[in-house]
């Protein structure tokens, strides 16, 4: 299944249903989420099916599709169930300061009219988008999700993502950093998208600068910038080597930058895109304990590099036993030794296994 999502030119009217419906559907969640901890209290508790049923007769009093309501309530439904196998916490209700921002079409959807640019949901009619291709494959359901930027339909499409993958036994390592997202211990470097920096920087003022607005639709921006870069490059990875390493480590000096979490989501974002297209395409792929990998020889073993952050602008270094090593390269090469099993630090002058 892959999400793809076309923009859409709502007029007012559209503008104007979008925001009843939402109104409308916050009160079905908010009343599914009451429901079911009410009933709970008196040791009732649903099946997903019973559940999603329960406002079956509302469709006509609202004028929304039965299968967008019982959308809405499997929503809380799983809001609740999620909190019940303690996966999260307790549900919140939506409000201004929790908004309801999609509406479920949880059917398949048949007409789309790519050369009219016009998608045709249920009690909605047509809608038209602006040009956008979308991989071919069944579209199994809808989704309208209001943002910043506008109004979106956002699809799932069922087609597994095939891209042609090279015929190699070709084994790599990956380490992750900020200035370069991915060092291969092939040296290949995917330096980090320029757009994207400039825009985590601009982001990091307009959150000083307290602009909510603007901070929202930086974000969605950088995030998608983020996406699309991150496809392109698991894409070339994965079509390139069959065998895969990556570092589990997330920080890496660029914490320092912009706080964790932006440079987390990304890495995450990334290892997560190569573990399913290499699941897709038949290619191994495996999680490495990054531990000590900067400051190991990928050569002879010894723990003579440069240690971690203290020592974050060594980017050359020559090891005792004659190696000259990039940094970045080097803890990528050691990461590949580690994944395919070889002790990390030597015995003598060699890797054991
Ligand atoms: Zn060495």
């Amino acid at each position: 299944m892959i999400i793809r999502e076309l923009k859409l030119r709502p007029n007012k009217k559209l503008q104007e249903v979008v925001n009843t419906w939402l109104f409308q559907l916050s009160g079905v969640y908010n009343w599914g989420i009451r429901k079911i901890e009410q009933d709970a209290k008196d040791n009732v508790y649903y099946s997903k099916i019973d559940f999603q049923n329960l406002l079956s007769n509302h469709s006509k009093t609202l004028g929304i599709p039965s299968h967008t309501i019982q959308g809405i309530l499997i929503q809380s439904w799983d809001a609740w169930d999620k909190c019940f196998k303690k996966i999260r916490k307790k549900p919140r209700f939506k409000s201004v300061r929790n908004k309801l921002n999609s509406i479920p079409f949880p059917d398949p959807i048949k007409s789309i009219n790519f050369e009219k640019k016009t998608i045709s949901l249920p009690s909605l009619g047509k809608l038209r988008f602006y040009k956008q291709d979308l991989p071919s494959g069944k579209i199994k359901r809808a989704r309208i999700v209001k943002k910043a930027s506008g109004l979106y339909v956002q699809l799932t499409i069922d087609s597994s993502h095939q891209f042609k993958v090279k015929e190699t036994d070709s084994k790599v390592g990956i380490d992750t950093g900020f200035k370069d997202l991915a060092i291969l211990s092939d040296g290949t470097k995917y330096e980090n998208n320029r757009y994207y920096v400039k825009g985590q920087k601009r982001l990091a003022q307009a959150q000083r600068g307290k602009n909510k607005k603007l901070t929202a639709r930086l974000h969605e921006r950088n995030k998608n910038r983020r996406k699309d870069y991150n496809h392109k490059v698991s894409k070339d990875i994965v079509s390139k080597h069959s065998e895969i390493y990556i570092t589990n480590d997330n920080i890496k000096g660029m914490s320092k930058k912009f706080g964790k979490s932006v440079g987390d989501a990304g890495i995450s974002q990334l290892r997560n895109f190569i573990f399913y297209k290499s699941d897709n395409h038949g290619r191994k792929v495996e999680l490495v304990d990054s531990k000590y990998t900067t400051m190991t020889c990928s050569v002879c073993g010894a723990l003579s590099g440069p240690t971690g952050l203290s020592e974050l602008n060594v980017r050359h270094w020559e090891c005792a036993c004659g190696a000259q090593h990039d940094r970045d390269v080097n803890a990528a090469r050691v990461i590949l030794n580690v994944g395919l099993g070889y002790n990390l630090v030597s015995k003598g002058d060699k890797y054991v296994k």
